[in-house]
């Protein structure tokens, strides 16, 4: 298998200075449509020399916070604003994000874990592939935008691995800061895909991006003030790198540094029922606390099953939907860096 071909051809000349717009053409043949492809949108600003970000959201597509942001950058922005190169993708999984849905109707593919890709693979699996084997190599940044989607919910969070190095560490600690979010985390396993090969971030490391991605709201809606955030990140983030430079950043408001170091961070369902919480978002909690309790209307008479909280931190994911399995995703924690 080469790693270097795709069957997917862009509409963007990557090397041509300008803004173009276009979409890539992933070829699907199907029975409405035998010789159709599927439209993934592109955006890109070249203008001269200096660095190269990829900058994408819809990579669950029911995660809209970035795809509204980065659709208001893709009609906002001239290619004369930008130094460098900048190439957005507001709806990397075209298909999940056209249904609002966190996976692909067409092959139930999560692209954030499908990464590295396979080029003659599914739908997701080839967009994957497309983005860590054609794009990925042209980037020096790369920004996936998240957010909670319809089942959890975060306030606003920027997230990032450990460098490898001290001088790597550092440019990804200010990278991180320059976003400005109230909340900024570093992630070391557990449920949010820390340390798992097929995630985005894992696949910008193999190609020695330096990469940022986030947690934006969530809960399958937009609010205002989430979206401001998002907004105001992006550009300062861009502003950092060097490739917008004119923005003028506001004055930082300061972001609390946290980290989420293992799997005792995270609250699952051991049971199924009605998830009824015990606690908000932002909530601190100690080891041992009552996290929520799980009923049981099927059976009203059976005793509600309660969960806990195995480690001390801040709240900062929580649970959408009243309606649980076991295994789902609860609550998650992050502390302070260094408790
Ligand atoms: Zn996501």
């Amino acid at each position: 298998m080469s790693q270097q071909t795709s069957l997917i051809q862009s509409e963007i000349d990557y090397d041509r200075d300008g803004k173009q717009t276009g979409f890539l053409r992933l070829p699907y043949s199907v029975h409405r449509s035998a010789y159709g492809w599927i439209p993934v949108p592109i955006v890109m600003f070249k203008n001269g020399a200096g660095p190269t970000a990829l900058m994408m959201s819809g990579n669950h597509g029911d995660e809209y916070e970035g795809q509204i942001a980065l659709t208001k950058l893709s009609q906002s922005l001239a290619a004369g604003d930008i130094q460098g190169r900048l190439i957005i993708l507001p709806m990397a999984n075209y298909p999940a994000a056209h249904a609002g849905l966190r996976t692909s109707p067409f092959d139930a593919g999560n692209l954030n874990r499908s990464f590295p890709g396979d080029p003659q693979g599914t739908p997701t699996e080839m967009i994957a592939h497309y983005i860590e084997e054609i794009l990925m190599p042209l980037c020096d940044y790369f920004f996936d935008l998240h957010s909670g989607g319809s089942s959890l919910r975060y306030p606003a969070t920027v997230l990032r691995k450990r460098g490898d190095t001290a001088e790597q560490e550092a440019a990804l600690e200010a990278l991180q800061m320059s976003f400005d979010a109230p909340f900024g985390f570093i992630f070391g396993g557990g449920g949010s895909g820390g340390g798992d090969p097929r995630v985005s971030s894992a696949a910008a490391h193999r190609k020695g991006v330096l990469g940022l991605s986030t947690e934006l709201g969530g809960s399958g809606t937009i609010t205002p003030a989430v979206l401001a955030l998002a907004e105001r990140g992006v550009k300062r983030l861009l502003h950092h790198i060097g490739l917008l430079l004119a923005y003028e950043p506001d004055a930082a408001r300061g972001m609390r540094g946290m980290e989420l170091t293992g799997p005792e961070y995270f609250v699952y369902a051991r049971d199924e029922g009605l998830f009824e919480p015990y606690v908000d978002l932002m909530a601190e909690v100690k080891k041992g606390d009552a996290a929520g309790a799980i009923h049981h209307p099927e059976t009203p008479w059976v005793a509600p099953t309660i969960c806990h909280f195995e480690h001390d931190g801040l709240v900062i994911c929580e649970r959408i939907p009243a309606r649980v399995e076991r295994g789902d995703c609860l609550f998650h924690l992050a502390t302070d860096i260094g408790n």
